[in-house]
Formats: structure tokens, C-alpha cells, sequence
């Protein structure tokens, strides 16, 4: 094994420590004939294990909150499924142990699962996940998932499942190293929220020998097995002198000539706000407003709740710039009272602003929500349309805001290439638009971005998408309007560099990664980023466009 491994980069920092392997070994009970007498017993222990695990996993969800509950509270209801303990039940009676049973009953649910399309067959890590927990739990032997340690440790996974991260220690994990994941995958997300530095899709991560020490640098995605005195020293070295950078650059966005570049805050709510004030966010681009309703069970809250949550937010940025996505449900967000149940494809359903479309009441108790918050309040309120297709779902947007006699800019996303690729028909109709490059990547590549099978196409250095971000800024610059962007793109410095020289106006992100664009910003001029972006476009490949950016950047 090469002593230096190089992966992606998705948050910043240097670790140094011990390799510890995720627990995720899938224990096979042995098959053994049970007596009549039995079955009873057995039955009743599947039916144990069962609500045991279920009410394990809603605790988890409860302790953790936010996007992971969700997921969490969905692996609850995987471990009660009644059609999965029917055939537990029906296999314990025909003579299986109950182990047996729910390791075959999973298995059988799982090749369905895995046969269901893309989207389906993403939820059978989850599952696997809850049939490791009931197997564990009926063998009485340690559940899988985060190793027990006194010590601190850099763990090693093939990717992260929620329920296992949801809980992590950050005083005991030093940082994390994925085989899998891209930077939008639970594992990048979760590690910038803990603050550790991680990298993901690092070829070979789960041989890394259990025990050996490794470096790990989440800003290069460089990871050095067994480094010596010198190669320690040298990356606390870079990653002092990183910091000191990052610590050095203060105020407003902008390039070392002086062209601004926005840099503004991703918000899920009213709590990511100190995050933001603290990196010195110049503003929200991308306030999430789904997860009000994720959160308080997939339900709609009253326009009254709505309105203290918006105004929490707006209140925040006096005289600053504060973006609103409506309600972006569907696919990965799924609710009860908007998203259809029997989608054969969610992703490429009625989601978005398609939902909302079909639901206008929904769209306008936002939209009221938002007019109350805003009132009196000196900020620049924008709001924004997830998953706009073309010209005509930008006039039904922009009309419904027109309606509901919000003094607001309407803007859409451009996650769709559609929507890029006849950005100047779409902005004949709205004042702005805003780079979801999570999304763009995942309909450029048709590549479901919670896959970590096709994760090499959420790596949003793709030329491709380079183009269709460039095609966009292009087509705001001639209508005399902005594009930002506030997909995960946004937050890797260099790329930000290259954003801001393909001609995007404004950037926002995560608030922990602010402070690290502002620095790499504030070190070349307008022209380099130029430069670096025309470098980039001109490759075939992800790699090779980070390295062609590189060359210019560093050449410098
Ligand atoms: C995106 O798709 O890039 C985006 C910002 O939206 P979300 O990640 O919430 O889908
Ligand atoms: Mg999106």
C-alpha cells in the first residue's frame, strides 16, 4: 500500500491518530433446526428484538435532532415492518432460531430492495444497518457501528450511516476517512458540523491496517499512513499556516484586487445563525426552509410559526442580504401531506416546486409567512424556487410571489440543466439566480447523490458542470442580474476561486467553511480566478481539472 493516499478533501483540518475501523462485519447466525416446543420462545424473541431496536433508533433520532432524525425514525420503522416480522414469525415456525429468521427475512427483503431502482436500492445500507442491530441483539454480542475506545481515534469506514454518526464523541474522534461518500454524503456533512477534518472516496481506506497512526489532512484530502516525525511535523505545519490565513482574512467577500464576491451563509433555521454571525457571514443565500417541516414531524406549521422562525433569521442580518427557499420537499425530503407515496422515481418526480404547484395553498401560506416576518425589518428578503425546470415554472413562481404582494426580489435555483441551459429565457421572469450544484451534479450525471456507488459524479470539479455553472453566470451577467451559488461547491476554497472566475456573483455555504473561502479568495486577483476557471473547463476530468486550477493558482 502507497504511504500517501490522496481522497477528497470535505473538512478542514489535520488529524493525527490511530486508524480505527467501523464495527460493520455482518454477522451470519448459524442455521440451526429449533424443536415445536420452541417456536413460541423464539418468536417472542424476534418480536423483543424488534420493538428493542425500533425504540434504540428513535432515541438516537430524538438525541440528535435535525436531518438525522429523520433518517433515524425511518430505520425505526424498517426494524417494526409488519410484512418483514411476518415472515420472521413464518420462518421461526417452520424451525428457524430467531436470529436466523430475521437475518433470512432481511435478506429476501433486501434483494427486492436492491432490484427496486436507484433510489430504493440507497436505503439498503439503512437496512442492513437495522438487521445488523436485531442479529446483534439476538446473538447478545456488541451492536456494530463507532468501535468503544478510551482513546482518541481517526475512524475508517466505507461510508457513515446516520445512526451511527448521530451520537459520535467529538472529544474521541479525531477525524474521519471514508472509502465512499462525496462531499454531500452524511459523512462529509456530519464532520463539518463536528468540526473534524475528513476525508471521503479515498481509494483503499478500509485496508488501512486497525491501530496504525495516520495523518489525515481535510483540506488537501491527503492521507499519510505510519508518517514519520518529519511528516507530522510538516502537516501541523501547513495546517498552522492555514489557519493563521483563515484567522488573518476578515470582512466582506472579495478577491485580492478587490472584486467582491458575497460570501454568504447555508441556514436550516434559527439555530445555524450564531454559526454564521460568528464566521462573519455577509448574509444567508440558502435558507432551508424544509426543515421546519421536517422537523416538526411532516407536518405543515401555522403561518404563525412559520413567521417567528423567519423572523428570527431576518433579524439576524440587519441591512443584510437574506435568501429564502420555499419549501423544497420530495426525493430525499419526503412529506406525508405533499409527496406522492407511489413514485416509481421520487428524484424525478413531483417534487420541489412541483409540489408546491400542486399544492398552491401551501406556497402562499409561505409566502405570507415571509411578508409578516419581513415587516418593519431592514434586510433584503430574496426568495428563491427549488427545482425550476424552464421559463414557464419561473413565470408560475414569480406570479404566485407577485400575488401574495411580497416585497421581495423572486429568484430561482438552477438545479436542473434545463434550467442552465436556458438560463436567459428563465431570467426574463425572475431577478436572480442561485447554483444548487448538489442537485446539478445529480441530474448533469443521473447519478443519485446518495449513492455512494456513483459518488465519483458529485464531485462538483466535473467540467460539465463547470460549463453549466459558466453558462449561467454568463446568461445572468447579459441580463444585468446575479447568480450565486450555494451547493456544496461553494465551500472548497480553490473551487470558489473558480466560481468566482467563471462569473458568479455571490457564494454561500456552510458557516465553517466560510472563513477558509474568504482566505483563499482574498489571495488572487479576478484575472487568476479567471484564469484557474478557463484552465479547469478546458479538461475532461474532475481530477484534471483540479489539478489545472492547482497549477494556476499555486503558479502564482
Ligand atoms: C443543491 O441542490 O445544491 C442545494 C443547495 O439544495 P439541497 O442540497 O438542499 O438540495
Ligand atoms: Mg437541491
Amino acid at each position: 500500500m502507497d504511504r500517501t493516499l490522496r481522497g477528497a478533501g470535505v473538512s478542514h483540518g489535520v488529524a493525527i491518530g490511530a486508524a480505527r475501523h467501523m464495527g460493520t462485519a455482518v454477522l451470519e447466525p448459524p442455521a440451526r433446526q429449533i424443536t415445536t416446543d420452541e417456536i413460541p420462545r423464539e418468536q417472542q424473541r424476534a418480536r423483543q428484538a424488534s420493538d428493542a431496536v425500533a425504540a434504540d433508533l428513535t432515541a438516537r433520532g430524538n438525541l440528535a435532532g435535525g436531518e438525522a432524525q429523520g433518517v433515524l425514525e425511518a430505520q425505526a420503522m424498517m426494524a417494526q415492518d409488519p410484512e418483514l416480522l411476518a415472515d420472521v414469525e413464518r420462518r421461526v415456525a417452520v424451525g428457524s432460531t430467531a436470529e436466523r429468521a430475521v437475518f433470512d427475512a432481511f435478506a429476501a427483503y433486501r434483494a427486492l430492495l436492491a432490484g427496486a431502482g436507484e433510489y430504493l436500492a440507497g436505503r439498503v445500507a439503512d437496512l442492513d444497518d437495522v438487521r445488523n442491530r436485531m442479529v446483534a441483539r439476538l446473538l447478545g454480542v456488541p451492536m456494530p457501528g463507532v468501535p468503544d475506545s478510551d482513546e482518541p481515534f481517526v475512524l475508517i469506514a466505507r461510508d457513515l450511516a446516520p445512526a451511527d454518526t448521530a451520537l459520535l464523541d467529538p472529544t474521541l474522534v479525531l477525524g474521519f476517512v471514508t472509502e465512499e461518500g462525496g462531499p454531500t454524503s452524511h459523512s462529509a456533512i456530519l464532520a463539518r458540523a463536528l468540526g473534524v477534518p475528513a476525508v471521503v472516496a479515498l481509494p483503499g481506506a478500509t485496508r488501512l491496517p486497525e491501530g496504525t497512526v495516520i495523518g489525515v489532512d481535510g483540506s488537501t484530502g491527503e492521507v499519510v499512513v505510519g508518517p514519520d516525525a518529519g511528516e507530522r511535523a510538516e502537516l501541523l505545519r501547513s495546517a498552522e499556516e492555514r489557519k493563521a490565513a483563515v484567522e488573518a482574512a476578515r470582512g466582506p467577500g472579495a478577491t485580492s484586487d478587490g472584486h467582491k464576491v458575497p460570501l454568504l451563509a447555508n441556514v436550516g433555521g434559527p439555530g445555524d445563525v450564531p454559526a454564521a454571525l460568528e464566521a462573519g457571514a455577509e448574509g444567508v443565500g440558502l435558507f432551508r426552509t424544509e426543515f421546519l417541516f421536517l422537523d416538526d414531524g411532516g407536518r405543515e406549521p401555522s403561518v404563525r410559526e412559520q413567521t417567528a422562525a423567519y423572523r428570527q433569521v431576518l433579524e439576524a442580518f440587519p441591512e443584510g442580504r437574506v435568501v429564502v427557499r420555499v419549501l423544497d420537499a420530495g426525493a430525499d425530503k419526503p412529506l406525508d401531506f405533499l409527496t406522492p407515496g407511489d413514485e416509481p422515481n421520487p428524484a424525478l418526480g413531483v417534487r420541489g416546486l412541483r409540489s408546491l404547484l400542486s399544492h398552491p395553498e401551501v406556497l402562499r401560506n409561505q409566502l405570507l409567512a415571509l411578508a409578516k416576518a419581513a415587516e418593519g425589518l431592514p434586510v433584503y428578503l430574496e426568495v428563491m424556487a427549488p427545482m425550476v425546470a424552464d421559463r414557464a415554472d419561473a413565470r408560475a413562481f414569480a406570479e404566485v410571489c407577485r400575488e401574495a404582494g411580497l416585497l421581495a426580489k423572486a429568484g430561482v435555483m438552477v438545479e436542473l440543466p434545463s434550467a442552465a441551459l436556458r438560463a436567459r429565457s428563465v431570467l426574463q421572469e425572475v431577478e436572480f439566480l442561485s447554483l444548487g450544484t448538489n442537485d446539478l451534479a445529480q441530474y448533469t450525471f443521473a447519478a443519485d447523490r446518495q449513492l455512494g456507488s456513483v459518488s465519483r459524479f458529485q464531485d462538483p470539479w466535473q467540467p460539465a458542470l463547470l460549463d453549466l455553472v459558466a453558462l449561467s453566470a454568463e446568461a445572468a451577467a447579459a441580463e444585468g442580474k446575479s447568480c450565486g451559488v450555494c451547493g456544496e461547491a461553494a465551500s472548497d476554497p480553490m473551487l470558489a476561486c473558480v466560481l468566482a472566475g467563471l462569473g458568479v456573483t455571490s457564494l454561500s455555504m456552510g458557516a465553517s467553511a466560510l472563513p477558509y473561502v474568504r482566505a483563499r479568495l482574498a489571495k488572487h486577483t479576478l484575472a487568476q480566478c479567471e484564469r484557474a476557471a478557463a484552465a479547469a473547463r478546458a479538461t475532461e476530468s474532475a481530477e484534471e481539472a483540479r489539478t489545472a486550477a492547482r497549477a494556476v493558482l499555486s503558479g502564482e
